[in-house]
């Protein structure tokens, strides 16, 4: 068989090239069907009557990240250098962090370090995420929202993809089910993500 020598000088065999169920355990009807909750996480996601769609964004942002950075957390000691040294989601996705000085990160601790980070900022930052009665949201905060939601779409492909095992050992599966369940309704409903960006878990969203 074909292999490719990685760069810890250990045979590793190329990824991507089987879509079966033993390399996306997630994709295991046992698993796929596991939730915490038995809600239309779909009628959730849908602007109230009478609710600003700036202010809807804003605090399920702010509760997004919330759970997304917690869920992340509870697997911290299992993604490190050494068993992540790319953040790698399914296929051959990889994502990189291009930082201030323009120096690309790859591995996957910092690149989730990074993201939560640039979002925690942005959350906290009164002038684009206001938080006083009658401020106005800034121009271009349905665009900024948009690139914070491809983070936490990322976040998640990763544990999916390279922290799964790790998600069953702890049970946490049915809450990452039902988190990414709303997450991928939430950015339907409200437009937020592009098809490419969806494309590693379009077979898990599919089955979901
Ligand atoms: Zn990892």
């Amino acid at each position: 068989a074909p292999y490719f020598l990685s760069s810890s000088g250990h045979h590793v065999f190329p990824r991507g090239i089987n879509n079966n169920l033993e390399e996306r355990p997630y994709l295991q009807q046992q698993h796929v069907s596991q939730r915490i909750t038995h809600t239309d996480v779909g009628a959730l996601a849908a602007l109230p009557p009478g609710v600003d769609r700036a202010e809807w964004l804003a605090s399920n942002t702010v509760v997004f990240f919330k759970n997304i950075n917690l869920f992340f957390s509870a697997l911290s000691e299992f993604c490190t250098p050494s068993t992540c040294p790319t953040a790698c989601g399914p296929g051959n996705t990889v994502y990189f962090w291009t930082d201030d000085h323009g120096r690309k990160l790859k591995c996957a601790p910092l690149y989730f370090d990074y993201a939560m980070s640039y979002v925690q900022d942005l959350l906290t930052d009164e002038d684009v995420f206001p938080t006083k009665a009658g401020s106005v949201f800034p121009t271009g905060f349905v665009f900024l929202v948009q690139k914070v939601f491809l983070l936490f779409f990322r976040t998640l492909a990763h544990i999916y993809w390279s922290h799964y095992k790790e998600t069953l050992v702890l049970g946490l599966h049915p809450h990452l089910n039902t988190l990414f369940t709303h997450l991928t309704l939430f950015c339907r409903q409200h437009a937020l993500l592009e098809p490419e960006d969806t494309e590693p878990l379009q077979d898990l969203i599919a089955a979901l």
